[in-house]
């Protein structure tokens, strides 16, 4: 995207030149969902799709922020007035401003001294897709009063401040991957992510050297019952790792997973709860095992874990959807090496690793599969591994 362009936006806005353009990028999490709730593991790779924003500071108090992509004017509000959806839920936090805005409430919480912004921005990260278009503009916000208030957090630091942002003041309850890979990922890599203690190591993630392709296909659809289901989920797996006396579900071993689940059956825990622990545990060994393919260089072995993954997530986490089923049967039928939902689920995207001289083809079929099933043209294109957030002018 031209930064020189949303710089040019601001100043025609705010009537004088922003003191830097920052940039936050979208991610596809390659394996590890629904863990990161569970203190357990993840590996994103960040997005070329990402957001720019022009700031400048402000010392008056005042936050005024605009989006290129929204058909609305400047949201303006001060400081002091900032009231998170944590504390009052009618609280009205400005839509899609709550996640810029709610980067300087969360700084300003944790005792830092930003006293107002100017903020104009533009993304081209696919908003409502999985690819977390509401990071990027949190992680974006985040490094921008990082350097023009020097408050001197690391990448992980301003993370965990804008999943604050997203938590507390906007009143979405997400995990903590989509900033984290949005803020620390590193070009040509995935994060391997410890979610427990913010552990992270950028694992070498260059599938072009290896023939091969990491396709998004985005569904274009979002269906309604996700948010709800989400807080079920999260509500499920406290369930069982309280009834199996562990902080959370990453404490079960996976070579502890059947006895854990007898117990659970012993303790009167429903079938779902025990499907929910079954994926989370598995799904945590899945990264371990992905993490170990491709330090051995073993890339093409990642797919049927891929495979796996998914069908985890449609069978025992629930959290799939017949779009994203599609996507994966035929993609893998096409001749993919693996393919599975990432994101939340219920809509949003999947990942498909194929060789590259494969991707047209399956691409193709995807389309195909789509169109005979009276559904919206998905969007496919290459996830290639960006670096995270940065100044950029
Ligand atoms: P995801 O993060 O997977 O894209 P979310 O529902 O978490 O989906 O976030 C999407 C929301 O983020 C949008 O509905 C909007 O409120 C906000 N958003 C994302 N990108 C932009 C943008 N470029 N301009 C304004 N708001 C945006
Ligand atoms: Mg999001």
């Amino acid at each position: 995207m031209d930064t020189a362009r949303v710089a040019a936006e601001f100043q025609e806005l705010y009537g004088a030149a922003p003191d830097g353009v920052w940039a936050a990028p979208g991610r596809v999490n390659l394996i590890g969902e629904h863990t990161d709730y569970n203190d357990g593991f993840a590996l994103p790779l960040a997005l070329p799709h990402r957001a720019v924003a022009a700031v400048s500071r402000r010392t008056d108090g005042v936050v005024r922020v605009h989006s290129a992509d929204i058909p609305q004017g400047v949201y303006q509000l001060g400081v002091d007035d900032l009231v998170p959806h944590s504390e009052n839920p009618a609280a009205d936090n400005g839509g899609w401003a709550a996640y810029p805005v709610g980067v300087v409430w969360a700084l300003r919480a944790a005792g830092h001294p930003v006293t107002g912004a100017d903020i104009h921005l533009r993304s081209t990260v696919p908003t409502g897709a999985g690819l977390s278009s509401s990071a990027a503009l949190e992680v974006v916000t985040a490094v921008a009063l990082n350097d023009l208030y020097q408050l001197g957090l690391s990448p992980t630091e301003l993370a965990v401040v804008a999943q604050r942002a997203e938590n507390d003041f906007a009143g979405v309850p997400c995990g903590v991957m989509d900033q984290t890979a949005s803020a620390c990922c590193v070009e040509g890599h995935a994060l391997h992510l410890d979610a427990r203690d913010m552990a992270q190591r950028q694992v070498p993630f260059d599938l072009a050297a290896h023939g091969l392709q990491l396709l998004v296909v985005d569904t274009r659809v979002k269906h309604e019952l996700g948010d709800g289901a989400y807080a079920e989920r999260r509500t499920g797996c406290e369930t069982a790792a309280a009834a199996l006396g562990v902080p959370a579900l990453r404490d079960v071993r996976y070579e502890e997973l059947p006895a854990a689940l007898e117990r659970l059956a012993a303790a009167g825990q429903s079938e779902t709860i025990r499907n929910y622990t079954r994926h989370v545990v598995t799904e945590d060994h899945r990264v371990e095992q992905v993490i170990a393919l491709l330090d051995a260089d073993d890339v093409r072995a990642v797919g049927p874990l891929l495979n796996e993954g998914h069908a985890s997530l449609r069978d025992d986490f629930e959290v799939s959807c017949a779009e994203l089923d599609l996507v994966v049967e035929t993609a893998t039928a096409a001749g993919a090496l693996g393919a599975r939902m990432t994101g939340g689920g219920f809509g949003g995207s999947a990942i498909v690793l194929v060789e590259v001289d494969a991707a047209d083809a399956v691409a193709k079929s995807v389309t195909e599969a789509f169109a005979a099933a009276g559904y919206t043209a998905p969007r496919v294109f290459p996830a290639i591994a960006s670096r995270g957030a940065h100044r950029v002018a």
